[in-house]
């Protein structure tokens, strides 16, 4: 055994991938309704997507940021179009690398007005990421264990709960950060009220509102962005996983005016933004805004029958959606496995499901079918 054992790995190794379903070295078939959690928004080994990066890793595959990168630019341009005001893009590799960015660009945004406002408000069960700026954000203790101290300047308060947010608000606040869908904190779903209600207080208070996308982002929830489906006006978005249909990408994208408080050297990446980056998530892009009605009409069939199955509370929106049971559900995630459906389970009780965005009615009735029978055997 060579690696740090950092992960609880399932017993399966999976040699390679088609659309919605993965083979295992025996070649048996798995319909993959978890996407390498979020992250292959167009399936696996998708023709267009392949082609692209084979393309581009025989031009060019890097090229530092100390150069002009027009692969950036296009990809920035496309992300800004689709943002509710013009923004600017830094890219990096990752969610937390994202998250940490929008940290720092959140806190240098107020130094630029010459005002010590630091600390940003976070949520309980959110999660933002595991290096120590998104870390110290992430506003549960059970992850926090055994690295302390964290990042100082995070105040956490409860998820819908808007009292409990005005009361965190000092001449410090420089900020809040959500989660439109709570993700790893088991698929909650903050109330359109309480989001107007956050977007109000940031305007009444001038503070940043920045939304973690990583996850809810790129057409996941059957919008662009999750936020539009709220009446918010976010400062600063942060995007990863799906981004990229599998390869490595991070994104923050910032309203113009706060973007600008990020001088040259304040901040940067070896990789962040390469050529070949850069191709796949604009090809991924341009494929996701032709999926979103896709993306809605198959959710809506899927939340229908995960609601038909009476085996709990049904939440999520689109393709990113939870199923609360009674009991721990790790045990109903390796009976799915047997039974050829990956799935995946957070927050203890949530079976979660995050299939491919280009997963079809048949694929969830052949989910559902499998269900049916894990959880009334
Ligand atoms: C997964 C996730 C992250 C962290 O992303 P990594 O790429 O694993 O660093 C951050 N925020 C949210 C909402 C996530 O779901």
């Amino acid at each position: 055994m060579y690696l740090i054992e950092n992960y609880a790995r399932l017993p399966v190794r999976f040699v390679k991938g088609k659309g919605v379903y993965l083979y295992d070295e025996k070649g048996k078939r798995y319909l993959d309704f978890i996407a390498g959690i979020g992250v292959v928004s167009l399936g696996h080994a998708d023709e267009g997507l392949a082609r692209v990066i084979t393309r581009q890793a025989q031009e060019l595959l890097h090229v530092s940021n100390l150069y002009e990168n027009p692969w950036q630019e296009e990809l920035a341009k496309k992300l800004s179009d689709r943002f509710w005001t013009k923004a600017r893009a830094f890219f990096c590799n990752s969610g937390t690398e994202a998250n940490e960015t929008a940290i720092k660009l959140a806190r240098k945004y107020w130094r630029e007005e010459g005002q010590n406002r630091y600390r940003i408000i976070t949520f309980r069960k959110g999660f933002h990421g595991r290096t120590y700026g998104s870390l110290s954000a992430t506003a549960q203790e059970k992850l926090h264990k055994g690295f302390e101290p964290m990042l100082e300047g995070f105040d956490y308060a409860e998820f819908n709960d808007i009292r409990s947010v005005e009361k965190l608000i000092t001449s410090e606040t420089a900020g809040i950060m959500l989660e439109t869908i709570q993700g790893e904190g088991g698929v909650n779903e903050a109330d359109p009220d309480f989001l107007e209600g956050i977007q109000k207080i940031c305007e009444r208070e001038g503070l940043l509102l920045i939304v973690d996308e990583v996850q809810t982002g790129i057409g996941r929830t059957g919008r662009f962005y999750s936020y539009e489906w709220f009446n918010l006006k976010p400062d600063i978005i942060t995007l990863a996983k799906g981004l990229g249909g599998g390869v490595p990408v991070g994104c923050v994208l910032a309203r113009e005016e706060v973007a600008k408080a990020f001088k040259p050297g304040d901040h940067g990446s070896t990789f962040g933004g390469n050529p070949l980056a850069c191709k796949s998530a604009s090809y991924v892009v341009d494929r996701v805004a032709n999926l979103l009605p896709q993306v809605l009409e198959v959710g809506k069939v899927f939340k229908e029958g995960l609601r038909e199955l009476h085996a709990g509370k049904v939440k999520g929106r689109g393709l990113m959606l939870g199923l609360e049971i009674e009991k721990e559900c790790k045990e109903i995630v390796l009976k799915a496995l047997k039974e050829g459906l990956l799935i995946n389970c957070t927050a203890s009780r949530v079976l979660r499901f995050l299939p491919p965005l280009i997963v079809q009615k048949e694929h969830v009735e052949e989910a559902l079918r499998i269900l049916q029978k894990i959880l009334y055997p």
